[in-house]
């Protein structure tokens, strides 16, 4: 068999990267979903513009009616900030400057929705339970998950932020180390 050129196996990362979002992603949904909270479009393309890079960005969770704009972002893919699970510091040169170059857009990204008067918050993976295991591909397992603990406080401090007045905020685990 041919060995995966470096393009394909990036792209074979990011198909394993994208599911991962997508498990916290649906974590928080269901959890929303279960506190009452609706009025959102799961992976809205809402701008008809390129915002801040060559691709449409998507919105994780759009709030129509309220300007709301709520991503989940992985730690790691995301670059989180003094955070453990970035595993920032064990990444070789070429990985940092992509890790770094994803969290310069995402800031980017902030920057103008907030021009465009959104309001945003970002959920980072680390203040949610850890759900990378196998285990967790099953739907019923990931559900059980949204009773847990950190989930539900996730969803009080976002429900809270939601009906506040606050233009961003972030919310972070126990593992964050403020820098
Ligand atoms: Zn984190």
């Amino acid at each position: 068999m041919p060995s995966l050129s470096d393009k394909e196996k990036h792209a074979e990362q990011m198909k394993l990267v994208r599911h991962k979002d997508t498990r916290i992603e649906r974590l928080v949904d269901w959890a929303l979903e279960g506190e009452g909270v609706g009025g959102y479009e799961r992976n809205a393309r809402i701008f008809e513009d390129k915002l801040v890079s060559n691709k449409k960005r998507e919105v994780d969770f759009y709030f129509e009616e309220k300007q709301l704009a709520l991503f989940v972002h992985g730690c790691h893919w995301h670059a989180h900030q003094g955070c453990k699970r970035a595993y920032f510091e064990n990444s070789d040169v070429n990985h940092k400057k992509k890790l770094l170059g994803t969290r310069a857009r995402d800031k980017r990204l902030m920057q103008k929705l907030h021009e465009r008067h959104f309001r945003t918050l970002i959920v980072w993976e680390c203040a949610l339970p850890d759900v990378k295991s196998k285990k967790f591909r099953s739907d019923e397992e990931l559900r059980k998950m949204v009773g847990h603990e950190k989930t539900r406080l996730v969803v009080k401090k976002a429900t809270s932020w939601i009906e506040g007045q606050k233009i961003h905020c972030e919310i972070s685990g126990d593992f964050y180390i403020s820098s």
